[in-house]
């Protein structure tokens, strides 16, 4: 991080030591993300000091404008709600971005790439994916970042990690494989129009029942893989080891010996927390028989999250898995058992980790960000395929709007050479314009 943001961070630190266990999120964020947002900025804010200068530290995150350093990572909540997603709150994902330049999604819930693509990353380093389980709020947006980024121009083909399941179609690779198939007029018309190599997906499934084993390990970076208890058999929960550290991405899971096992002295871990039962009755008119098991049997209680770390004892812990009105009850259950360094995450929460230091601030960015370009072109579209329209279509075509707009289309060939390669010339209707 740059200079003028090691000052800054200094500010931060020195507000967690004087509000002893709670980080400085903590200090604002009860009734979700914009008042967590303004209470830490005045918590971080340190002082203004005339009226026509730098601010010192605003507690945000500007995309793209901090260059990691080699031992650090950074991580982004793109996704920390429910299944059903909302603006404010997308389905569970995880950025991790580290510092010698690899990125990885860890889940990827509906509606989370929209958090992505404000990042302003370009989509030809946003190839790896890690599933913990095949629930559409874990990678709902799968799709969107498969066709979204092969039009925005990523040249390769996506990567997916995941779990096998207790049988063969309950695996990744066959949820995969059955997602192509769903999506193959997308694929087949992208193939054709596009290019057809960044709509593959490549899978590696690994052994839900692997118990910390290496499941990937490039360029310095080592994923491991544990069991996690939930639903049914498949899920499993990531430790990501890095420079030395230890980071976790727990999925979904209820409380497992897996884990607690695996762990422990961990510095950076997130893991999701439920809403109380009692929110689940109110808010989803859940019959309350069901909202005490959803709650607290396959998932993870606010309490029983709080038992786990204060029994692992990370560096830093994350909950996640609830809306912002439930985050109340989620911090309090969690303080009846813990009280180390805590953030109730919210989307956008932002997280730089180095072995000295974890500072939480929130991303900032504008609504119509997107992921912008990066140094590869793709490459053209694959000539003398099979075009997937037939006569009958193209013959629909209405030639005077087409031929309306010859000069525009004239100027663009002059500017990049394409006259040899002008598909008008094959139309019935195309009137060269004088
Ligand atoms: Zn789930
Ligand atoms: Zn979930």
């Amino acid at each position: 991080m740059k200079t003028r943001k090691i000052l800054a961070l200094s500010t931060v630190a020195t507000v967690i030591t004087a509000a002893a266990i709670y980080t400085a999120g903590e200090l604002g964020g009860n009734t979700g993300p914009a008042f967590n947002l303004i209470k830490t900025a005045q918590a971080a804010g340190s002082v203004v000091k005339g009226p026509n200068v730098v601010a010192p530290d605003r507690y945000v995150y500007y995309p793209g404008t901090e260059k990691l350093d080699r031992r650090e990572v950074r991580v982004i909540a793109c996704g920390t709600g429910m299944p059903d997603a909302r603006r404010d709150s997308a389905s569970a994902c995880f950025l991790f971005e580290f510092g010698n330049g690899e990125k990885m999604i860890f889940d990827l819930g509906t509606g989370s790439m929209r958090n992505i693509n404000a990042l302003m990353i370009p989509s030809e380093y946003l190839t790896k994916v890690f599933l913990s389980h095949l629930h559409t709020d874990h990678w709902g947006d799968l799709a969107s970042l498969w066709a979204g980024g092969w039009t925005a121009g990523r040249p390769v083909p996506l990567q997916v990690w995941g779990p096998s399941g207790k049988t063969k179609d309950m695996g990744t690779k066959y949820a995969v494989e059955h997602f192509l198939k769903a999506y193959n007029w997308d694929y087949v018309t992208r193939a054709y129009k596009i290019t057809p190599k960044p709509g593959q997906i490549n899978v590696t499934e690994f052994d839900y029942k692997a118990v910390n084993k290496v499941i990937y390990n490039e360029n310095g970076i080592k994923v491991l893989s544990i069991p996690a208890i939930h639903a049914g058999d498949g899920p499993v929960s990531f430790i990501i080891e890095y420079a030395g550290m230890k980071l976790i991405f727990g999925g979904d899971t209820s409380p497992n010996k897996w884990f607690v096992e695996h762990g422990k002295n961990a510095d950076f871990v997130i893991h999701e927390a439920f809403g109380t039962p009692e929110y689940f009755v109110r808010d989803y008119n859940q019959p309350p028989q069901l909202a005490w098991r959803a709650c607290c049997e396959f998932h993870t209680s606010p309490q029983a999250f709080g038992k786990i770390m204060s029994t692992i004892k990370p560096r830093h812990a994350v909950s996640y898995h609830s809306f912002a009105e439930a985050i109340d009850g989620v911090r309090a259950g969690i303080r009846e058992t813990y009280d180390g360094p805590l953030s109730v995450a919210v989307d956008n929460m932002v997280w730089n980790i180095t072995k000295d230091k974890i500072v939480e601030r929130m991303v900032v960015s504008s609504d119509r960000a997107r992921g912008v370009r990066g140094p590869t072109r793709q490459p053209p579209p694959v000539r003398g395929q099979p075009s997937p329209m037939s006569d009958f279509i193209k013959k629909g075509e209405w030639g005077p709007a087409f031929n309306a707009q010859n000069k525009m289309l004239d100027a663009h060939s002059k500017k990049y050479n394409l006259k040899k390669m002008d598909w008008r010339k094959q139309k019935p209707w195309y009137k060269p314009s004088k």
